[in-house]
């Protein structure tokens, strides 16, 4: 059986590991990891942002937490928060109200419980603004759910679907709402109430161990699939080689897989894929401070339009080993649609400005280090033509013996886990079909 794999982030590797035998692996970057990956910088490790490790599935846990990493890891319970109103309030907003000025804990109650009044009756595929002002009512809409949404997305909230909201989007009860508005509620809602976190050398720890167990002379790195030839079941690679394959699991980008297709997939396809497929691209500025612990919180998600980057995290209070002794390090993720531009320098000095406001950085602290990151895509945005386009899509792949999977093969809003348990999937699948030409 020959199978190449585009891409060496979890998905890839996973998948490689699962199928023990007769995989290559392409890999653009010279290192592997993908999106979970992680730099050095003048004595600081950085994510691609925050990278925490939310496990769910005993397989997975098994594997990977009680296997693999093992004691390399810290386990930890999230503080995350809402900077709103000039406090800060637990996170998620919509159970913890607690602190937030008066008038504002009064108009999110009251639309919430006439909202739960009315009943969670489903309306038949409402946008994602609709299913917040239904979900929520009109002040927890107004306060959070749809300014922070919108500073993501970067779309009209009117024009998005609710498919991703499932893990992502927490629903308290009548109860925990009334709670969390009355007192300081500590109880954790959410996909990711805990996490797991290396205790040195940041996420990449993942993908190497896990690269590790692989057979290196199968893993081309530095190598970048340039065109598929789905015909004849071939890729060219930068390093001026083809690669035949019984079977591709590809997860690289839907988007450039289907640009690199020769011949051009169907025409009705290839004209629909562009409105399918949008994204949004996020600039991570990482930076480097002189002081040490300014908080404790893990990270911060900010609403507000004063302040421009939609989340903040403090990554060394995931690790203090991803800093240099004495100081601390930070994420700032901003989102723009990929046809907008960025203002690098303008936006270091607002994320200086804002962190000084927020008590952060005194006067005398120093910047260490600074770097700018542009992820793209970042976060896929869920229309009703992107659900419509990926079934024809994958379709039309599968007939080609082509599997394109993980967060951005799959087109979707996903995490770490789900990347390593897609790989598995594809594997399994490819297995189960069964396969007889090696690789070249
Ligand atoms: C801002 C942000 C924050 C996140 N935070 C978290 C978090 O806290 N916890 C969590 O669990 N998940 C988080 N995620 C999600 C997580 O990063 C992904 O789910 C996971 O890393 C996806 O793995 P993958 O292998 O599917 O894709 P990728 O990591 O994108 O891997 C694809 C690989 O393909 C390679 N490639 C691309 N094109 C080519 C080509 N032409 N030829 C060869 N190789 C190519 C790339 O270099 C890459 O290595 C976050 C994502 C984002 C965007």
């Amino acid at each position: 059986m020959g199978v190449l794999i585009l891409g060496a982030g979890l998905c890839g590797l996973s998948a490689a590991h699962h199928l023990q035998k007769d995989w290559t692996i392409l890999e653009k970057n010279l290192k592997v990891g993908g999106l979970a990956g992680s730099d050095r910088v003048k004595g600081f490790t950085f994510d691609k942002t925050g990278h925490l490790l939310h496990m769910h599935h005993p397989y997975t846990k098994g594997w990977l937490i009680e296997n693999l990493l093992k004691d390399k890891l810290l386990h930890l319970k999230r503080d995350s928060w809402i900077f709103s109103n000039g406090v800060f309030t637990r996170y998620p907003y919509q159970a913890n109200t607690f602190g937030l000025p008066p008038k504002v804990v009064r108009e999110c109650l009251v639309a919430f419980l006439q909202a739960r009044d009315r009943g969670l009756k489903p309306v038949k595929d409402p946008s994602f603004e609709r299913w917040c002002l239904q979900t929520f009512g009109k002040g927890i809409s107004r306060y959070f759910m749809l300014p922070y949404n919108s500073k993501l997305w970067r779309i009209d909230l009117k024009k998005m679907t609710t498919e991703w909201i499932r893990d992502f989007v927490p629903i308290p009860s009548r109860e925990e709402v009334l709670y969390g508005a009355l007192t300081d509620q500590k109880k954790f809602f959410g996909y990711n109430a805990t996490f797991f976190y290396p205790k040195e050398g940041g996420i990449q720890g993942l993908p190497d161990a896990m690269a590790a167990g692989l057979n290196q002379s199968r893993l081309f790195l530095n190598t970048q699939a340039i065109e598929i030839h789905w015909e004849r079941r071939e890729v060219a690679a930068s390093d001026g080689r083809s690669y035949p394959y019984d079977w591709l699991i590809s997860t690289i980008p839907l988007h450039e897989l289907l640009e690199k297709m020769r011949p051009r997939i169907p025409e009705r396809l290839d004209r629909a894929r562009g409105e399918a497929l949008k994204y949004t691209v996020v600039y991570n500025l990482n930076l480097g401070l002189s002081n040490p612990k300014p908080t404790d919180k893990h990270w911060v998600y900010f609403p507000e339009n004063k302040f421009r980057f939609y989340r903040i995290g403090i990554s060394s209070n995931f690790a203090p080993a991803l800093a240099l002794p004495g100081t601390s390090s930070y994420y700032c993720e901003f989102s723009r649609r990929k046809d907008e531009s960025f203002d690098e320098k303008g936006m270091f000095d607002h994320v200086i400005s804002m962190v000084r406001e927020l008590g952060w950085m005194r006067p005398v602290d120093e910047v260490v280090v600074a770097r700018w990151l542009r992820i793209a895509p970042a976060y896929v945005i869920y229309t009703k033509k992107r659900r419509k386009f990926l079934p024809e899509a994958f379709e039309f792949l599968e007939r080609q013996n082509i599997i394109s999977t993980g967060r951005y093969g799959a087109w979707k809003y996903s995490f770490m886990e789900e990347a390593v348990l897609d790989g598995k999937a594809a594997a399994e699948r490819v297995l189960a079909a069964g396969h007889a030409t090696p690789v070249l």
